[in-house]
């Protein structure tokens, strides 16, 4: 594995995730392989690689969607064990946006982005409301609030997903593809979003082979192949000088 790298205006920053040494398998199946990753408060992280290269089960590891078998992960301080209370604190500071939406279809916009709030987070249901406004004027969907997810594009629920997350308050964002299930011409309001996110300085992680994103978003790039992180690099020195092979034959293949 290349060393880890951090960009320099980030080097001060409190480290706000550690995976050290982890393993997974899913049954006989190794799926993450010794995987290092640092991640700095504010720091932007994009994950690429080819397709069944463990890119969904390494970033569902860090809310525990998925449970690791080996090796430490250590989110905001806490690490990830079975401990639920554990769990629980961790999944209210990270954020989750998946590939296709997830939304509860049977709920309005609005109730789905007040049922964290109200339900995790305890919030009074008046309260949980003005502040999803605010997160849905954010993204630009204010006005749809009362009309259910299947009444919206793709990108519009897209962008219903990412405010709901951000109603928890999240300290970290976690993008698994989030444009990949879209048409393009919705790819771009969704990562206009995302890129407003990160201008704010949301510590974010993104799957995405949304490479004009990354370039311009990115701070640290991590290349994926078989459970291994391939390389691990300065988004700058990733894109000018790709060190491995099979990075650069990925990256050639989808530039
Ligand atoms: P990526 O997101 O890079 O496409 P995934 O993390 O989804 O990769 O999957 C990595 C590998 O693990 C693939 O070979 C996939 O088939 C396998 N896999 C994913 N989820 C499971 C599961 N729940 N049970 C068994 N194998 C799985
Ligand atoms: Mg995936």
């Amino acid at each position: 594995m290349s060393q880890i790298h951090t960009a320099t205006h980030l080097a001060d920053n409190p480290v706000i995730i550690e995976m050290d040494g982890v393993n997974k398998w899913y049954d006989q199946f190794h799926v993450l392989k010794d995987i290092n990753l640092q991640v700095r408060q504010q720091e932007k992280v994009v994950i690429c690689g080819p397709s069944g290269s463990g890119k969904s089960t390494l970033i569902r590891t860090l809310n525990r969607l998925e449970e690791h078998q080996e090796g430490n992960i250590i989110v905001d301080g806490t690490t990830l064990t079975n401990d639920t209370k554990n769990i629980e604190v961790i999944r209210r500071e990270v954020g989750m946006v998946f590939q296709q939406f997830n939304l509860f279809p049977h709920l309005s916009i609005l109730d789905n982005v007040t049922i964290g709030p109200v339900w995790v987070r305890k919030m009074p249901r008046k309260q949980a409301e003005e502040i999803a406004y605010s997160f849905l004027e954010r993204v630009g969907i204010g006005e749809q609030a009362h009309k259910f997810p299947g009444q919206l594009s793709g990108g519009q629920q897209q962008r219903v997903a990412i405010a709901r997350a951000l109603a928890m308050q999240p300290k970290i964002m976690l993008f698994d593809e989030p444009t990949s299930a879209l048409d393009p011409e919705m790819i771009k309001e969704v990562l206009d979003v995302m890129r407003e996110l990160a201008d704010q300085g949301m510590t974010m992680i993104c799957v995405t082979h949304e490479m004009g994103f990354a370039r311009e978003v990115a701070d640290t790039m991590v290349f994926m192949d078989q459970g291994q992180i391939v390389e691990y690099a300065p988004a700058k020195e990733f894109f000018t000088n790709p060190r491995e092979e099979r990075c650069k034959a990925f990256l050639e293949q989808i530039l």
